[in-house]
């Protein structure tokens, strides 16, 4: 693997000679131009062409050179992480695109088929655009979501790329060009009127894509505003962001990477807490100098980092990579927050794993670390009546039953709610549970 030392780990506040790095990036149409990728075969890199104009494919130089073992591919979990493979389309939906490809056909008949096979793979999971999306006199305002009491999830429209696209993303298909899917802020005022008129919201998540693709500046024009008195019931602002994988020069060579930590500072200083919920998948992710660098500092302006990431197959379905991605943020100062499961869109069918196993690996991971590395919650389903922990697996009266938990609720009293399901190794979400003991419906089921 080619890893430079892009810069040693200093102790001290400010970060010796790093050199801002130029930020590249691949997109479907440049896919064929990666020198990696001449060392597949050609029909290898068509299948990756017909996967790359279906689902959103983006990846820079930084993860190209530093991040993926080219000796390992393709089961090198960071290729799998952002490297179209032919098994993320179903074979139907493969053959159809393909068979276009392979004909020459014009442009426009070719992305007919594309979005046909799009609107197939379910590109709204959990009502995401019908559900959640606020109003402020009536009128529903754009980039925001409020689905649990205390969070609004608000989308600046400069915010919804990333430095790179995982190919699991749930939300592929804002990516992908169709302005209908999207859900994007123009600008923060609404925010501002819709956060003035609800006093019980206490966290905001500034969300994406990634957040952090925005200049400082940009990012400053949201955020300073509500340090202001007016918003003292804000208490927390949480910002979702990958950048410490995909790009860590984002914190410590970019022209502006000093200015978001003071902004970091800010926030901190104005008696608010700072979470930078990072999106990790894998321990390699931690690796690199230039990330961990970039997470001392981040953490030396008093913000704190919580690590957050769904379970895949060919990613990261084993035991032993979740206990050392645990142990090592825990060394990093990072703390492990959720481990999620892959939600039913896109190429789910690759990635699943059946909710059972999903909670065996979390089992199995926890008893690898010590207490201080286990507060990850288990294996979560961001499911439409809310968050769904699967707690494990018991008997109960001679019924091997499914224990789940309701760790965040669209209605509030139904947090920390215990209920049961019937055993089924099969389940990969919660739509194909059933209630345990004979019952005709779970308590959120009305
Ligand atoms: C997970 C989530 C939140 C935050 O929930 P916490 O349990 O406070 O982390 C807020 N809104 C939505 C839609 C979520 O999925
Ligand atoms: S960083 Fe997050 S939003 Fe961006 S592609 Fe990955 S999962 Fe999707």
């Amino acid at each position: 693997m080619t890893r430079q030392n892009i810069v040693a780990i200093s102790r001290d506040d400010t970060t010796p000679n790093v050199e801002p790095q130029r930020f590249k990036v691949y997109t479907a149409r440049q896919l064929q131009q990666i020198p990696q990728l001449a060392q597949l075969s050609e029909e290898q890199r068509f299948d990756m062409q017909v996967v790359a104009s279906v689902l959103p494919f983006r990846v820079n130089e930084y993860v190209i050179n530093e991040l993926i073992d080219w000796q390992n591919i393709p089961a090198d979990p960071i290729f799998q992480l952002t490297f179209p493979q032919r098994g993320m389309l179903k074979p139907e939906h493969f053959e159809r695109v393909a068979s276009k490809m392979r004909d020459g056909a014009d442009q426009a008949s070719l992305n007919q088929v594309i979005n046909e096979v799009r609107a197939d793979l379910n590109p709204h999971p959990a009502g995401q655009l019908e559900h959640n999306i606020p109003q402020i006199d009536g009128e529903t305002v754009q980039g925001l979501q409020h689905k649990y009491r205390e969070t609004v999830l608000f989308f600046p429209s400069s915010g919804q790329v990333c430095h790179s696209y995982c190919t699991f993303c749930f939300r592929w298909a804002q990516f992908v060009g169709d302005k209908d899917l999207k859900i994007a802020a123009r600008e923060s005022g609404q925010l501002q009127e819709y956060l003035r008129a609800h006093p019980e919201v206490t966290d905001v998540l500034v969300t994406g894509g990634d957040p952090l693709v925005m200049k400082t500046k940009n990012l400053r024009a949201h955020l300073e505003p509500l340090l202001t008195e007016e918003f003292a019931h804000v208490r927390t602002i949480r910002i979702g962001s990958k950048a410490l994988t995909f790009w860590p020069q984002r914190f410590v060579s970019d022209e502006d990477a000093d200015d978001l930590l003071a902004l970091f500072s800010e926030i901190q200083a104005a008696g608010k807490h700072l979470a930078l919920m990072a999106h990790y998948n894998h321990w390699r992710e931690l690796e690199p100098a230039i990330a961990r660098e970039a997470i001392r500092r981040v953490r030396a302006t008093g913000a704190q980092i919580r690590a957050q990431g769904p379970l895949l197959a060919h990613i990261n379905d084993d035991a032993a990579t979740w206990a050392r991605m645990w142990q090592t943020q825990v060394e990093l100062g990072i703390i492990p927050y959720y481990m999620f499961v892959e939600r039913d869109t896109g190429a789910q069918h690759y990635f699943e794993v059946p909710l059972i196993k999903a909670w065996e690996i979390y089992r199995d991971a926890m008893q690898q670390v010590s207490g201080i590395a286990r507060t990850a919650r288990g294996p979560s389903m961001s499911s439409h009546p809310g968050k769904v922990e699967i707690q494990g697996v018991a008997e109960i009266n001679g019924e091997k039953v499914l224990a789940l938990r309701m760790i965040q609720g669209r209605n509030p009293d139904w947090v920390q709610r215990p209920f049961f399901a019937e055993y089924n190794e099969q389940a990969t979400w919660l739509n194909h549970l059933k209630p345990a003991f004979g019952a005709d419906k779970f308590f959120f089921d009305a």
